[in-house]
């Protein structure tokens, strides 16, 4: 430790109370050649009105003195909001252990005997110094780290507010959705079957013209309905979840093929499709999941028959999934666009759709704890990946 007093605290301010002249004057030239301001009180009366008027950093105190006393006077100081903190060393003849025991509980922070050297008070003058300067450094550290600690807690606090409103309007949202959507689809029936009626009915006495109309109708009609089954499939991700339960992909895999086999033959696709996992999973979902990408995969393609290849491999925690085609391929600048909900890039009679089935994609990888992407260049195909945990999950059950 360094017991250099100019470089601790820029001239220190000692207070010494003592009744012997002798003593003060030796002790106080010392203290003066090594930089320290000295003040002096002859009792412990002057000493605690001059440690009031001008607190210095440390007070030197004899024991034996006329009047209340080094004892009664550090009593006292120790009482005052003004002095208590300044560090106290006793200054006494007493060789009694109770009397130095008494002087620390008192409030002392160190005694020096008389007769003192001279260079053993400088030391412990230092010392006390440097674990004052060092105390009030962690107090200040110590508030700071508090403050920090109080503006973090506001901040998470409002964080968390927000994210629990989030949630709230979240949750909202989907079920307007999925009012709304099952609330359009009663009188869309009605149109539909009013329309076609029309037709049955009416059909002879109608010109082409007329018939044309019809035909666009059922087919707005037709449109809507995807669209208003999708949207319900959407909201359904969130509002009527399941719990996440062990899923064999091969059986979910086993069953988008049947469900897809018409468009497979028509398409004249080759699948191939490497062992799949058991994951923490919804059944449902990741059959839905499955479903959209596979039927893309077909839809999306180019001149040539589709080739799709769907490969697994584990990844860290995950397993990453991969449904990879040979189709018309997607430019880099719509990666992220195409999952996001009525995003589409094709014309709707060239490529039908509602553009909604990526949106889903991604609403149920998320909610199984995984990520979704693309990577694909025009004309070069597409493959999808996405992760899904490998261990099991907690998370996202169904509230
Ligand atoms: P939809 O298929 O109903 O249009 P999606 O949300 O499934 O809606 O897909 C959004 C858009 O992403 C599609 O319109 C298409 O432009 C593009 N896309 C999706 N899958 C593929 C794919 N396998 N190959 C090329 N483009 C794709």
């Amino acid at each position: 430790m360094n017991t250099s007093a100019g470089s601790r605290v820029p001239s220190p301010n000692i207070l010494i109370v003592d009744d012997t002249p002798v003593n003060v004057a030796v002790l106080a030239e010392h203290l003066v050649s090594h930089g320290f301001s000295v003040m002096v009180a002859q009792d412990g009366e002057e000493g605690i009105e001059r440690a009031q008027f001008a607190p210095p950093d440390l007070i030197l105190l004899d024991v034996m003195m006329p009047g209340i006393g080094g004892f009664e006077t550090c009593r006292k100081l120790k009482s005052l909001s003004a002095t208590k903190d300044i560090p106290v060393i006793f200054m006494t003849a007493l060789s009694d252990i109770g009397d130095k025991i008494a002087a620390y509980k008192l409030g002392g922070v160190d005694y020096v005997t008389k007769p003192f050297h001279a260079e053993e008070v400088l030391a412990r003058i230092n010392t006390h110094l440097s674990l004052q300067a060092m105390q009030r450094q962690l107090l200040e550290q110590n508030q700071q780290l508090q403050q920090e600690i109080a503006v973090r807690q506001k901040a998470e606090t409002v964080l968390a507010q927000r994210s629990q409103e989030l949630a709230r309007s979240n949750a909202e949202l989907e079920q307007l959705a999925y009012v709304a959507s099952h609330d359009l689809q009663e009188p869309l029936r009605m149109v539909a079957s009013y329309v076609q009626l029309l037709e049955q009915r009416y059909g002879g006495k109608l010109d082409a013209e007329a018939h044309e109309f019809i035909g666009f109708s059922v087919d707005g009609v037709k449109r809507m309905q995807a669209l208003i089954d999708d949207l319900l499939t959407y909201s359904r991700v969130g509002t009527k979840a399941k719990p996440l339960q062990a899923t064999d992909c091969d059986a979910v895999l086993k069953t988008v093929l049947q469900s897809l086999c018409i468009a497979i033959e028509e398409s004249g696709a080759q699948i191939q499709c490497a062992a799949m996992p058991v994951v923490q999973g919804d059944p449902a979902q990741l059959t839905q999941l499955f479903q959209n990408l596979l039927a893309n995969a077909i839809k999306f393609r180019g001149a040539q028959a589709p080739q799709i290849e769907i490969r697994v491999e584990p990844e860290n925690d995950f397993w990453r999934f991969e449904v990879k085609d040979n189709g018309i391929g997607i430019a880099p600048e719509y990666f992220a666009r195409i999952f996001v909900m009525f995003q589409r890039l094709h014309n709707r009679s060239r490529y039908p759709g509602t553009g909604i089935g990526l949106a889903i994609c991604k609403k149920i990888v998320e909610r199984h704890g995984g990520r979704v992407w693309v990577e694909s260049e025009p004309g070069q195909g597409s493959t999808f990946k996405f992760t899904l945990p490998q261990a099991p999950q907690t998370t996202g059950e169904a509230s």
